[in-house]
């Protein structure tokens, strides 16, 4: 039987509930602790609904659950740029360049990628920082949308990605071709060693055909490290 418990890590600057969920058969403390997060750029619907699509398949025992496996789910860290499908924060920031990398930068040189007037600015991005600390995953999967879909990792996973790769047949990318300051895959996999994959789903692919190409890979990942 699996366990399902939601809480909130934050308020978006709309002050809308951050949601994550909590997934396991035994709460055990000593089990391996893994975080996928979508919704961080709210205009790539592929990674937030294939994400809800996956927690209500938990819910419905479609999808098991390894044991010794506790799964977080934040499908939404960007409520209120998922709500307008706007990439950016209610302030106009990319919270995906917002994190306290040492990298992390003020200039930028397209408005879609405005890191914020200082680095964790955001309540979304402090929300992200706190969930981290408190969670200390193995690994994180984020899901985004591109127009050229790839298996970006970060951090020590290259042996997950080219796993994932035999069934989603995404190529793994240590780099996605331009830089990434204040990203999650810097701070958690490049600083943190918190290996990070961000799956970059084909942007506009339909629900379904996105099920249908990454559900496979993403449930092979929940036991990959056990
Ligand atoms: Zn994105």
């Amino acid at each position: 039987m699996v366990i399902v418990k939601k809480s909130i890590i934050g308020y978006s600057v709309k002050n809308q509930p951050i949601e994550i969920f909590k997934i396991s058969k035994d709460e055990n403390s000593h089990n391996l602790q893994i975080l996928f997060i979508a919704g961080v750029h709210g205009n790539e619907s592929e990674g937030f609904l294939f994400l809800q699509r996956f927690l209500e398949e938990i819910k419905h025992h479609q999808i098991p659950i390894p044991d010794n496996v506790t799964l977080w789910i934040c499908p939404k860290l960007n409520p209120d740029g998922c709500n307008e499908l706007r990439r950016t924060n209610q302030n106009n920031v990319d919270l995906n360049r917002n994190l306290p990398t040492k990298d992390w930068s003020p200039t930028f040189v397209d408005p879609k990628y405005y890191p914020g007037p200082y680095a964790a600015s955001e309540p979304e991005s402090k929300a992200t920082l706190v969930m981290i600390e408190n969670i200390q995953p193995k690994f994180i999967i984020s899901f985004h949308s591109y127009e050229f879909p790839m298996i970006n990792y970060n951090g020590d996973c290259f042996d997950l990605a080219k796993e994932m790769s035999k069934y989603n047949f995404l190529e793994p990318k240590a780099d996605i071709g331009y830089p990434t300051p204040g990203s999650l895959g810097t701070y958690c996999g490049l600083e943190r060693n918190i290996p990070t994959i961000t799956l970059e789903i084909l942007r506009g692919q339909e629900p379904v055909h996105v099920w249908d190409q990454h559900s496979k890979a993403v449930i092979k990942a929940l036991e990959f490290y056990l």
